[in-house]
């Protein structure tokens, strides 16, 4: 049995760096605006794991307006995640990701996070896909005031022997 997720999430973007993402501080002159840390990779990747298993999205488990999820570590979140993965019996086959930003460029960094992702995940590298694009000077992204992370993610059921 497998089943397919998809997330997806959008933050407003603010002067002063550095830009968490995928659990990683990359080097930039903004930042995600946000009640928890903001690193809205995390955040999409969480919400298409959730979504995969029919169970309700990050908002439902982790509310931005309590002060316990105020400037929580994301990765807290995605860990939470992968537990409720493991007891509904699955693992994730593998992992799509596109991040949409005009600035800064994300090509520099992309190796390092797919490497963190994987290894938060307990998968190999090679079945982590990590895009980035801009908007093309388009809209509120492209005008470089918000970021968005789409993920897709494909789960498989985990058969003990
Ligand atoms: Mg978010």
């Amino acid at each position: 049995m497998m089943r397919i997720g998809y997330g997806e999430d959008i933050h407003r973007l603010e002067s002063g760096g550095p830009l968490r993402l995928f659990g990683i501080d990359i080097p930039a002159n903004v930042h995600t605006l946000a009640h928890s840390d903001g690193d809205c990779a995390y955040h999409a990747i969480a919400d298409a794991i959730l979504g995969a298993l029919s169970l309700r999205d990050i908002g439902y488990y982790f509310p931005d307006n309590e002060e316990e999820t105020a400037g929580m570590d994301s990765e807290i979140i995605l860990r939470k995640v992968l537990e409720m993965m493991e007891e509904e019996g699955y693992m994730i086959n593998n992992i799509d990701v596109l991040v949409t930003l005009e600035r800064p460029r994300l090509s520099p960094y992309i190796d390092e996070c797919i490497n963190h992702l994987a290894e938060v995940l307990g998968i190999r590298a090679s079945r982590v896909a990590i895009k980035a694009m801009t908007n093309e000077g388009l809209g509120a992204i492209g005008e470089g005031l918000a970021i968005r992370v789409v993920a897709n993610v494909l789960l498989e059921e985990v058969f003990d022997e």
